[in-house]
């Protein structure tokens, strides 16, 4: 009996639960498909990213002693999706059992549950037991609870995990450390900078692929750098540990320009292929802790983003069901504006944040929380479309990963299930985390008029827009009472100031985002 073993591009793991337990005659398929590559028109870099990855996988698969089959972009008779790729391998291997791992989005895992209907299959689908927090616990977790609170949810994750926990009790008497952290950097700080890794033949040949077949794709291909082994992505874990997380904490919300990474992990690329597990990147900075490497405010901070956030977030996903995106809760309905793709715009903050994605695919948290996400939000982007804009550019997008954070924690498109207020400022907050306001063209100390930044119009724009929503917010009373206080005459002259910068607008090309074939 042949079992057909699919491995997905984000289950890059070599203990992923459906390789364990080695069957007689299994045949794991690996398959490069069209339909994942553009449905939306993912960044470059991602692309080659998840291809190269995965041709490496299979390599050491196969010296570890399976039976490969990879299907290539380009080879003769590819379907282009996974359903027609498996039901293609079943046949021609004679499986009569499918085991895969169950997928990371309800997209795919719709596709799953049809394939043995499609194939005649008996198919075994294993639960993602690479996360710390299964489907079943955050459930049981989030059942009886009025509010869905992230701290709760960390510290019964530290608690079950035992990290950084001494006789029941939280290292150093305190859960949370970030009192200590997000510092000012000071100026000329010297940066680490992260490890590159020089493209080899297979990622060499990949990315010949994409620049062929997804030219039209947004972001700058070359330079390439990403690890695409487990072996280069441990060098990185390695590097980031030893380098970066003894500062990690201190300015973690700072943006410099010029300077991408700073302390930052850039390790979410390879958690979410699976070329590390987050237990083994929590373990190597809770004993870079025990050593005496690293302080406890950046042990505990970064611990907390893996077993807190990136927990939480996947568990919000599934919990709240498929139609979690579908609300809308601010009734936002704006197109995105073109500059979100091309950073043609005068707001210096929004131009250099689109411009580092293009050649990065990536931004840290702060950058796409408080000014890509924050912008959409005030002047009202409809949440799909913002949301499709997160999951093209990032290399770490994945939808199960990027809809929380975009829907519920940036948009407050979610009403507040996610984030107990929506993450909104004005220009003095970004003044205050970065350097760019210093040489806009935008005064960030001016309120309203021509040469005002307009994130202050349009902050207190979105407060007044959504006052009958918003204002019995426990969290939002301080805004709502500086909003009185501003008196009709300086209200009338904020929203005109506002209304005047969104009739400004561009509108985005859509068919930047939506795939035309090309
Ligand atoms: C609007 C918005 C969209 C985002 N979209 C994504 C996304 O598509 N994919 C993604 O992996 N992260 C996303 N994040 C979370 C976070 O910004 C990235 O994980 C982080 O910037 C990745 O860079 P890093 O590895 O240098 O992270 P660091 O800042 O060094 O953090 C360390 C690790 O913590 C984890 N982490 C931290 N915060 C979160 C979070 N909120 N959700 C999940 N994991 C977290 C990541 O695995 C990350 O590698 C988003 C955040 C916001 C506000
Ligand atoms: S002045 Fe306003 S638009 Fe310009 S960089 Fe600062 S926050 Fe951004």
């Amino acid at each position: 009996m042949v079992t057909l073993i699919p491995v997905l591009g984000d289950q890059l793991s070599p203990g992923l639960a459906s390789l364990s337990g080695r069957p007689a005659d299994a045949i794991v398929l690996m398959v490069e498909v069209i339909d994942e590559a553009r449905y939306v028109r993912h960044h470059k870099k991602k692309i080659a990213l998840l291809f190269s990855a995965m041709r490496h996988f299979a390599d050491e698969l196969r010296a570890a002693g399976w039976t490969v089959d990879y299907v290539k972009l380009d080879e003769a008779g590819n379907t282009g999706s996974f359903t027609g790729e498996v039901a293609r391998a079943v046949e021609r291997h004679g499986a009569t059992a499918i085991r895969v791992v169950e997928a990371g989005e309800w997209r795919v895992q719709a596709m799953i549950d049809g394939w043995a209907a499609a194939t005649g299959a008996i198919v075994e689908v294993r639960p993602d037991d690479r996360f710390l927090c299964s489907k079943v616990d955050f459930a049981e977790w989030a059942g009886a609870r009025k509010r869905l609170i992230m701290e709760d949810f960390y510290r019964e994750m530290r608690k079950r995990t035992g990290l950084l926990m001494s006789f029941g009790k939280p290292v150093g008497s305190r859960w949370n450390f970030d009192a200590d952290n997000r510092k000012t950097p000071p100026r000329g700080l010297n940066y680490p900078a992260p490890p590159t890794f020089e493209p080899d033949a297979i990622t060499r040949e990949v990315l010949d692929l994409v620049g062929t077949h997804f030219a039209g794709h947004f972001g700058d291909l070359e330079p390439f750098g990403f690890a695409v082994t487990r072996a280069q992505a441990l060098t990185a874990l390695d590097y980031f540990v030893a380098v970066a997380l003894p500062t990690f904490g201190d300015y973690q919300d700072a943006i410099v320009e010029g300077q991408a990474f700073l302390y930052h992990a850039l390790l979410s690329p390879y958690i979410n292929s699976g070329l590390l597990t987050a237990r083994e990147v929590v373990d190597a900075a809770a004993a870079a802790y025990a050593e005496g490497d690293v302080p406890i405010n950046a042990a505990e901070g970064f611990i907390r983003q893996i077993i807190g956030w990136r927990e939480y977030i996947r568990g919000i996903y599934f919990w709240a069901g498929p139609d979690y995106k579908k609300s809308n809760a601010l009734s936002a309905t704006r197109d995105l504006p073109a500059f979100y793709w091309t950073g043609d715009t005068d707001l210096r903050c929004i131009a250099q944040s689109v411009d580092q994605v293009r050649r990065e695919a990536y931004n840290h948290h702060i950058q796409r929380l408080m000014i890509l996400g924050n912008f959409a939000m005030l002047i009202g982007v409809e949440p799909a479309q913002i949301e499709e804009w997160y999951l093209v550019v990032y290399a770490d997008a994945y939808e199960w990963v990027e809809l929380p954070n975009v829907h519920g924690m940036s948009q407050f498109a979610d009403g507040g299930l996610l984030g107990s207020k929506p993450y909104a400022g004005g220009g003095a907050y970004i003044d205050r985390m970065s350097d760019h306001c210093g040489r806009c063209r935008y005064n960030v100390k001016l309120k309203t008029g021509p040469y005002a930044c307009p994130f202050n119009a349009l902050y207190w724009d979105f407060l007044a827009r959504h006052r009958d929503q918003l204002k019995d917010n426990s969290r939002l009373w301080r805004m709502y009472d500086g909003w009185e206080r501003l008196g009709a005459e300086r209200q009338a002259a904020t929203r005109a100031s506002a209304a005047a910068f969104l009739d400004s607008l561009p509108t985005a090309a859509r068919e930047w985002a939506v795939d035309a074939g090309g």
